[in-house]
């Protein structure tokens, strides 16, 4: 039976993670089928076809999709899913963490977050109580619903394959939800967790104002600016900063956490960075256990040097 893997996209262009879950969707078996739902979302749908390993691309393009509301895609999905697939699989990000319960419950499955691996069509693998234990877990539901824990799997290359395109017949919206507005970041530095490398600061930093040290510190570096938690609920930085259990998790080539003391919830989000580095005046800081490289300073000095010497 074919797989159903979601795109997740802006209408425009199609969103890197969902490299990361069609990879994962091509462990699972060959007929990996992907829905592209939105508004004007052709271009995406004709990136969606060159993705290696993608067998077909379904395109619903309708005006009630154009926000993509969970309430109003929900419903398609499922259906969709209904009419014969094994799997419906979806990057483990806000908007697939929105969608993919939503999806589970009109099917009456369990869902199966945040997978780290494929054991076999039925039985993966995925993070428990903050990372610390993983669980190996069989489903027995006639449909798998899965969200893919992204930086598990190595992006699928986008180009190579000529999937045929299929156009779904259009939904309406059910009138459950309405779109009013959104307010969007615009950053010229890569996305969190799309970025090779991440400038985190912590509660240490004191204020949002000293994030400028970070923001000169990533510029440099062409790097992405996160945040722990304390951070974010100070105020210091938006929301959307967030790394960790309940924020972004990355996992990219260098992670610089600075005055980031290391709780188990932060760690959860970035341990499987290939290189952490991290900036604390504690040497007793719980972070030095997961860094590569340590330096215990005052980030006030540390980071403008380390600014100007790169
Ligand atoms: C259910 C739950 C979910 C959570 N989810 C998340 C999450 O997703 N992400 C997350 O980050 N946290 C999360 N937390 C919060 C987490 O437990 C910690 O409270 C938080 O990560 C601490 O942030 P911090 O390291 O910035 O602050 P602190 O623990 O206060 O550490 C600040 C560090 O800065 C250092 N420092 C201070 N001044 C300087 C200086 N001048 N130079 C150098 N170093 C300095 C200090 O030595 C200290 O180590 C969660 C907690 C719970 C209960």
């Amino acid at each position: 039976m074919p797989i159903l893997v979601l795109a997740e996209h802006d209408n425009a262009r199609l969103k890197p993670a969902t490299l990361n879950a069609v990879a994962a969707a091509c462990l699972l078996g060959s007929d990996v089928h992907v829905l592209v739902a939105g508004q004007g979302a052709r271009a995406v749908a004709d990136a969606a076809s060159k993705i290696a390993g993608v067998a077909k691309v379904l395109l619903a393009d309708a005006a009630a999709l154009e926000h993509q509301l969970p309430e109003t895609l929900a419903p398609l999905v499922a259906d969709t899913a209904k009419g014969g697939y094994s799997h419906v699989v979806a990057p483990a990000t806000s908007a697939g963490k929105n969608l993919l319960p939503r999806v589970a419950a009109l099917l009456d499955v369990a869902q199966i977050s945040d997978i780290l691996s494929v054991e076999s069509a039925d039985t993966f693998t995925r993070p428990i109580y903050a990372g610390n234990v993983i669980a190996t877990v069989q489903s027995a539901d006639p449909i798998k619903v899965v969200t893919v824990r992204t930086t598990a799997f190595e992006a699928a290359p986008a180009e190579g394959g000529s999937a045929p395109l299929e156009t779904l017949a259009a939904s309406a919206s059910n009138g459950k939800s309405t779109f009013i507005s959104q307010e969007l970041t615009k950053s010229e530095r890569p996305e969190l967790t799309q970025a090779k490398i991440v400038v985190s600061g912590g509660r240490g930093m004191q204020s949002g104002e000293n994030f400028k040290l970070l923001e000169a510190l990533a510029d440099t570096l062409g790097a992405a600016v996160g945040a722990s938690r304390a951070a974010v609920d100070a105020g210091f930085v938006p929301n959307d900063y967030q790394v960790g259990q309940t924020g972004k998790i990355v996992a990219p080539e260098l992670y610089i956490a600075v005055g980031i003391s290391g709780a188990i919830q932060h760690l959860a989000g970035m341990k499987d960075s290939k290189v952490i580095v991290a900036i604390n005046k504690d040497e007793e800081a719980p972070i030095f256990q997961v860094a590569d490289y340590g330096l215990v300073a005052d980030l006030f000095k540390a980071v403008p040097e380390l600014t100007g010497q790169l």
